[in-house]
């Protein structure tokens, strides 16, 4: 009896591990389709990043600072191998500048680029296109061979926001704010420096005033402001390691060279103007703007302690200032549906500074023919050693 009620209970426990068996096997098909959906939709999001985020980030819009600050840690994110956020300053309001450094860790110590924007706080245009900058390059690598090579050979770092205070300022205050908010000297009601006559470049003798309500005030002395002095340090201790100094402004469509002093000449002025010539063409090729092309002094006017001249007095040899859109109907206002078309000239001016500066350090050309003009020489007995 007891064996009986045994054998039944083993039964039913067989039935019953049937039954579990198959529910268990549904169970794990369904957990296993739920996985494979799983790892498409994260695939889908790593192909396309913008998938996963419900807000796509919008480039032909003007970008509030916090709105700047977000997108720069999304794009460290979504490229972790190649982009590094770096922290190089306070403002005077005690918000941290950070710059964005993008390019392959090779291990080796490499050349750079340098490009900032929104020195001058009313300039939306400058800030949108060190972002629409930093997208294309990012985009182009992946397939472009040039820009793979330029990326292993230099880092480029963009600060996409300089003067992040008077950014705020124009956003919040007072649209058409140029300076940065430090407080001028005892006894004077206004605030600001402009910081582009702020470094120390010829600093305070031309363009300048010093009357510190005055747009272009240049502070109490060379490199007084601490947005001026986070760039004079960066750079500054890494001064030749760049080959390119680009500082992004508007409006006017010029492309300046050093220096804004007419009474100095930059050593490398007909490198610098014959480049930026070509600039203004590659430019002129997308939409037909003109930019015009010339030192401060000949095309717009004179002045001093500007970051590009002290860029170039550091011995950075290829050092421009971008006037961008456009030539005085909106000024600086310039209307969110200019800023696609400007930002695609312009990206065709900086790219064709960038790839000659990088050529004329890494192109393997030059040296090919260097080489075969030694072996020449060597071969016609016209080497120094054999020289009459
Ligand atoms: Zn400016």
């Amino acid at each position: 009896m007891l064996n009986l009620v045994g054998l039944g209970f083993v039964v039913l426990l067989a039935a019953m591990g049937a039954a579990t068996v198959e529910s268990t096997l549904t169970t794990i098909l369904q957990i296993q389709s739920l996985l494979m959906l799983v790892l498409q939709l994260i695939a889908l999001c790593l192909m396309h990043f913008d998938v996963c985020n419900s807000v796509q980030y919008d480039y032909y819009k003007y970008h509030p600072m916090h709105e700047i600050q977000s997108w720069m840690a999304q794009i460290k994110n979504e490229h972790p191998d190649v982009v590094t956020i770096m922290d190089y300053g306070k403002t005077y309001e005690h918000r941290t500048i950070s710059l964005l450094k993008i390019g392959f860790d090779t291990g080796e110590k490499k050349k750079a680029i340098w490009m900032d924007c929104g020195i001058h706080a009313r300039e939306w245009i400058a800030p949108a296109f060190c972002q629409y900058f930093v997208r294309e390059i990012l985009n182009a690598y992946k397939t472009d061979s040039k820009m793979q090579e330029m990326m292993k050979n230099m880092d480029f770092y963009v600060t996409p926001v300089l003067n992040m205070d008077g950014y705020i300022y124009s956003w919040e205050e007072e649209r058409l704010w140029r300076k940065n908010r430090s407080p001028g000297p005892a006894g004077c009601a206004c605030n600001g420096t402009d910081l582009n006559r702020n470094f120390d470049a010829n600093w305070g003798t031309i363009g300048v005033s010093a009357d510190c309500c005055s747009n272009i005030y240049c502070g109490s002395h060379p490199v007084s402001e601490p947005e001026a002095q986070a760039v004079t340090y960066f750079v500054g201790t890494r001064k030749e390691d760049f080959l390119c100094f680009l500082t992004i402004h508007s409006y006017g469509q010029l492309l300046l060279v050093p220096y804004g002093h007419p009474n100095f000449t930059a050593s490398n002025y007909n490198e610098l103007m014959e480049v930026g010539l070509a600039a203004a063409e590659a430019i002129w090729k997308v939409h037909g703007k003109n930019y015009t092309v010339g030192a401060s002094p000949d095309v717009l006017y004179p002045n001093s302690g500007s970051s590009r001249d002290w860029a170039r007095m550091q011995g950075i040899p290829l050092a421009y200032t971008f006037e961008l859109r456009d030539n005085g109907t909106f000024g600086f206002e310039l209307p969110e549906n200019q800023i696609q078309p400007t930002c695609e000239e312009a990206y065709m001016g900086a790219l064709h500074i960038i790839t000659y500066a990088h050529d004329k350090t890494f192109s393997g050309a030059v040296a090919t023919v260097a080489a075969t003009l030694w072996t020449v020489l060597i071969a016609m007995g016209v080497t120094g050693s054999n020289s009459m």
